[in-house]
């Protein structure tokens, strides 16, 4: 060890940052609104990183991770960190402006692209590395919040994303070669900042590196393993804690083990302490054991965790406790929720919460059992009552899952299914439709914002509600459309909106996540068997349907949306959670097939998204996952239409899974062409009906005629027109009404024109 830096036995990997009343979020946004300057956001932004660390150091940590603030991304501010910026945002003088340009584009720039960090759902900038992308040390924010924080006392320890993860993240463009092979020139740049950290007095960082519990690298073991030794045989540097979290350490363990460094991080909540007893390299190194679930809501089992820690003790040389990944994943505290009942509050544990439970664990450790037995036994309590409270264990619904199941959830096949269908909706060939919402407008906002300050009464909203359906269904009837919606303006979110009918779920007040940059959300707790009290849409959907002689179809969201969307339960296996969603869901299809509609669209726009990031998990998640769907779609006759909308066309590992989901009809993204989405599918022995989206609904940008005819004709060469449907490629709400009517006009005329060959 080339350092003698002590261990600190209490931490967190990382933690929110966007206020807990959404500070940081309204003054980023008034920032770029040019309603406030950068002094004040900064500012805003010193106030917030000030409460933090006082607050971490208040509640008993001894090391406190800073450089966790960031303005929109930390893998951005890493790319920041390295000098690795895109080229194009180089021209722009402030450096802040830079960052947002990076983050959000402008006028003349297009933003970095932005995808989910590994299976959460926070979303992160992905770093684009061109043949001439080269490094160089800018380490004025990791410097700046350190002094800061030394300045206040704060026992700080910068947190960086590791070198590996960075570059596994990234992506090449331009012909650049994959950037992980410019590991050894990235690892130079640490390398310096490590001097540099050292020369400030630094005693620990943390670099983070996730990667190495996944299989997005193939030789991530090796390259961790000549990184960290690399670092780790510098003379002069703080003592280096590499963090690995979202699952189990397999290889990369006894490679990170062997590595010259002082401390890794360990996710025990989703990974076994067991494989740790095996790897005797780490008799000598900190083992900061994530036994707090950092990304779930729940409550520790403190006795449970506290005979983990001890275990762990016989094999590492110390132990400190931490959450297993940052808390940046869950709402800030408990205490902004009035509404949540007793025993629900006692089960559950937020930020704040999390980092009382660190501290206690690190207090039982320390001085044993008996001096944090209040606490196990509160913790017991707690575990007791929500093993027992029968809203978690109804034996109704587990009765009908079972029926359900053991009787098969299919439908007649596929063919026999096309004929009822078309005998009953006798659609023109390439029917036209959209995927469900219509622009959000003014008078809706106005609407809900009524609602919720008591303005208005329910009735006045539901009236509102139907005369905004009214106006989309009329604009759809001009415009020619064969097969129409009610436009969601009910629904503030895809959902919730479900979450705040059905049983078993918890809409917080105050439960804001970071989703990317300044967008939060507040995803619901599924905490109890999911039962569905009422019908859910059949009113609205039935309105609409009573002002039209076209088809309306029914908008549901399916089970593993409604699950990958909200904090799930942990105490039984996800499909038997995804199936509870699925029955609700199945029910209200069966609603709606007997109030009269004859097509009904499931969205399973994050089927993707749940993948694990293990290749061997992968094949049992995507049988659940469909099973989920065709549970909730297989309640109804085969005359009635069962369509899925799903949000992308680089179907990847879930292809297979697609085409067995054995919706009557797809609606897909179609960015690349609608040739090679279709080839793909056919590929992968997918017969029933295609809507591949003839335009990207997510630019403002209108579609003429002739290329939506055009690639309408492409699509017919891997289609045949009895299977092509018609349709933009996501939900409209983004858009403006001017935006929508036109270019639905276009995608119509299009569709006639292409029908007349
Ligand atoms: N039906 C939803 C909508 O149109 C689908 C949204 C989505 O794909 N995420 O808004
Ligand atoms: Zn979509």
């Amino acid at each position: 060890m080339s350092t003698t830096a002590t261990p600190f036995t209490a931490t967190i990997l990382g933690s929110p940052r966007i206020g807990p009343h959404r500070e940081l979020k309204r003054a980023v946004e008034k920032y770029w609104a040019g309603r406030i300057d950068r002094a004040e956001l900064e500012s805003v932004a010193a106030t917030l990183r000030r409460d933090t660390w006082a607050s971490l150091v208040a509640a008993g940590l001894d090391s406190v991770p800073v450089n966790t603030f960031s303005y929109y991304d930390q893998v951005l501010d890493t790319a920041v960190l390295v000098g690795a910026l895109p080229t194009r945002v180089h021209g722009i003088a402030d450096d802040l402006d830079r960052y947002f340009a990076a983050a959000r584009g402008n006028d003349d720039i297009a933003p970095l692209e932005m995808t989910k960090w590994f299976d959460t759902n926070y979303h992160y900038l992905v770093p684009e590395f061109r043949p001439d992308t080269s490094f160089s040390l800018n380490p004025a924010k990791v410097l700046g919040e350190l002094e800061e924080a030394r300045s206040q006392g704060i026992p700080a320890r910068p947190v960086i994303v590791g070198p590996v993860t960075f570059l596994a993240l990234s992506k090449a463009v331009d012909g650049a070669g994959t950037p992980i092979d410019r590991l050894d020139e990235l690892v130079a740049v640490y390398a310096e900042l490590l001097g540099l950290l050292a020369d400030h007095g630094v005693e620990w960082v943390q670099f983070d590196e996730p990667v190495l519990v996944t299989d997005i690298l193939d030789n991530a073991a090796e390259l961790a393993e000549r990184t960290y030794s690399r670092l780790g045989a510098l003379n002069k540097r703080p003592s280096v804690f590499v963090a690995t979290y979202f699952g189990e350490l397999t290889d990369a363990l006894p490679a990170l083990a062997r590595a010259p460094i002082e401390a890794i991080g360990v996710d025990l909540v989703a990974g076994s302490a067991a494989v740790l007893a095996a790897v005797p390299e780490l008799k000598d190194k900190l083992v900061v054991a994530g036994v707090v679930d950092g990304r779930n809501i729940w409550r520790t089992d403190l006795e449970n965790a506290l005979g983990t820690l001890a275990t762990l003790q016989g094999s590492a040389g110390a132990v400190a406790v931490s959450t297993s990944c940052s808390t940046l994943h869950v709402p800030y505290t408990l205490d902004a929720e009035s509404d949540i009942d007793g025993a629900l509050r006692s089960w559950l544990a937020f930020g704040v919460e999390k980092v009382d439970e660190v501290v206690a664990l690190a207090r039982g450790l320390g001085q044993g059992r008996d001096a944090i037995s209040a606490e196990i036994a509160a913790s017991d309590a707690a575990i007791a009552s929500r093993k027992s409270d029968p809203r978690l264990n109804n034996g109704q619904v587990r009765a009908r899952i079972s029926a359900i199941v053991a009787s098969g959830s299919t439908r007649g096949p596929a063919d026999q299914r096309r004929t009822a269908q078309q005998d009953r909706l006798k659609l023109p060939s390439l029917p036209t439709t959209t995927i469900g919402s219509y622009p959000q407008t003014s008078a809706i906002r106005i609407a809900r914002a009524d609602l919720r300050a008591g303005h208005i009464d329910a009735a006045e909203y539901v009236r509102r509600m139907k005369a905004e359906i009214a106006d989309v269904i009329k604009l759809q009837e001009e415009l020619g459309l064969d097969v129409l919606v009610h436009g969601e303006p009910e629904r503030n979110d895809m959902v919730q909106y479900f979450a705040e009918q059905l049983d078993g779920f918890f809409a917080t007040q105050n439960g804001w996540v970071q989703s990317y940059g300044s967008r939060c959300v507040r995803p619901p707790i599924l905490y109890g068997d999911v039962v569905r009290p009422e019908q859910m849409t059949v009113d609205w959907i039935t309105y609409a349907q009573s002002l039209t002689g076209k088809p309306v179809k029914g908008m549901l969201t399916g089970p593993v949306t409604i699950l990958a969307w909200s904090f799930v339960r942990d105490d039984q296996p996800l499909a038997d959670t995804a199936y509870q969603v699925a029955l609700a869901i199945r029910d209200e299809t069966v609603d709606l097939q007997s109030a009269g509609i004859a097509i009904i669209q499931v969205d399973e726009p994050a089927l993707r998204e749940l993948l694990p990031l293990r290749t061997k998990d992968k094949a049992a998640y995507l049988r659940w996952a469909v099973d989920a769907f065709r549970l909730s779609t297989s309640g109804v006759a085969d005359s009635t239409q069962i369509h899925t909308h799903l949000c992308y066309s680089e179907f990847g590992e879930v292809i297979g899974a697609i085409a067995d989901l054995d919706a009557d009809v797809t609606s897909i993204e179609a960015a690349r062409s609608h040739m090679e989405v279709l080839g793909d599918l056919n590929a992968a022995g997918f017969s029933n009906s295609v809507g591949p989206g003839v335009y990207d609904i997510h630019s403002p940008r209108v579609p003429g005629v002739e290329e939506i005819a055009i690639s309408l004709r492409e699509a017919l060469r891997a289609v045949p027109a009895e299977r092509l449907w018609v349709n933009p490629d996501c939900g409209l709400k983004t858009r403006t009404t001017d935006e929508v009517t036109e270019a639905l006009r276009h995608m119509v005329s299009a569709a006639a024109e292409v029908r007349a060959g």
